[in-house]
């Protein structure tokens, strides 16, 4: 098959590698699509972050949406040509260990491995194996290229798992990115009072109100703690959400705008080490959660819920994908993606 191989930093080339080959209770799926997650550039702007463990060039791709190409033995309930979203491979845990058992298999230790292999989706490719469990038929309405993206919005689930809100909460998102956007598309279905968006562009801020945000703050030109305090009668806001990650500045900033009592939910992923002032936070005493992937919420899978809220058109997804390249095109696509002020892009989705 055609697949993008990642050999470090920006150099990806597409190449020929051999097929998957489905053994007992395995798919393989066509890609129709596959979205750049945020993680995905992490290696690509630093060659020496990777969350590979083995050496030499690297498939990828975690975000896809395709059809059953082929059925491994004992796989009942598929058909071939089945239009289907997957929740990603590198998800699956070991099933025996105590979070497993309890349903949080995305914080089993071996998640995602098998021994020293590690194990993962390969959407930027024109095949991926899957599990049979982790394929979800789709319904005939929900598009492809949409469905690509239902990793994302498991990732804002499980952040309303973990950080409930009721029309008494008031939240405020720093990141007006896929992740925060999703992020803010959740937290107004779960019943926010009033949600706040924080930004340093402006285009971006833009799709945060179209989408629903009730107040935006471009926080390259106004003190976004102050903003946000002021759109929160003085106290801050209850639950806040951090969707900046990298290298960003904004972990202080986060603690000072939550409200007394307040959470501070971080969804985006730092490559650094973040100070916060603790005297502050522990006056507050603010309750900081971190979130990481997604897993079950009353034992129903996030990914499901993700699907359902699509299938029932109360996701925005076509608004948030504004640039698709052929996968022959995916350096371009990196390039994009990496460069969102220049771009403008919000996710950028790869067609196999
Ligand atoms: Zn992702
Ligand atoms: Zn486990």
């Amino acid at each position: 098959m055609k697949a993008a191989l990642f050999y470090g930093g920006p150099d990806i080339r597409v190449e020929h590698v051999p097929d998957p080959v489905p053994g007992p209770g395995e798919v393989v799926v066509r890609v129709k699509a596959a979205g750049i997650c945020g993680s995905d550039l992490h290696n690509y702007r630093d060659p020496s972050f990777s969350f590979y463990r083995t050496a030499g060039p690297q498939l990828s791709g975690h975000e896809l949406a395709g059809e059953v190409a082929a059925l491994g033995e004992g796989v009942t309930g598929l058909q071939i040509g089945q239009r289907v979203g997957v929740e990603p491979r590198h998800l699956v845990g070991c099933g025996h260990c105590r979070w497993c058992r309890r349903g949080d298999y995305h914080l089993c230790p071996t998640r995602g491995r098998q021994g020293d292999k590690r194990l993962h989706s390969t959407g930027f490719a024109e095949y991926s194996l899957e599990p049979a469990f982790n394929v979800y038929p789709l319904p005939d309405h929900v598009d492809l290229i949409e469905a690509s993206i239902l990793d994302v919005y498991a990732c804002a689930v499980h952040a309303l798992r973990l950080a409930p809100v009721n029309p008494t909460k008031t939240v405020a998102i720093q990141g007006a990115g896929a992740i925060g956007l999703t992020a803010l598309e959740l937290f107004k279905i779960g019943g926010a009072k009033k949600v706040i968006v924080c930004d340093v562009v402006d285009a971006a801020l833009e799709m945060a109100t179209r989408l629903g945000a009730d107040a935006v703050v471009n926080s390259a030109k106004v003190n976004a703690v102050e903003a946000v305090r002021d759109l929160t009668d003085g106290e801050g806001a209850d639950v806040v959400i951090e969707a900046v990650g990298g290298t960003a500045p904004t972990f202080g900033p986060d603690i000072s705008m939550a409200a007394r009592g307040g959470t501070v939910l971080v969804i985006g992923m730092y490559n650094n080490p973040q100070n916060l002032d603790i005297r502050e936070a522990q006056a507050k005493e603010i309750n900081v959660q971190l979130c990481n992937s997604y897993s079950l919420w009353d034992g129903v899978p996030e990914f499901k819920i993700a699907l359902d809220l699509m299938a029932a058109g109360k996701l925005r997804a076509k608004e948030l994908i504004t640039h698709t390249f052929p996968l022959d095109q995916i350096k371009e696509g990196f390039e994009a993606a990496a460069n969102k002020a220049k771009s403008g892009a919000i996710k950028v989705v790869i067609l196999p």
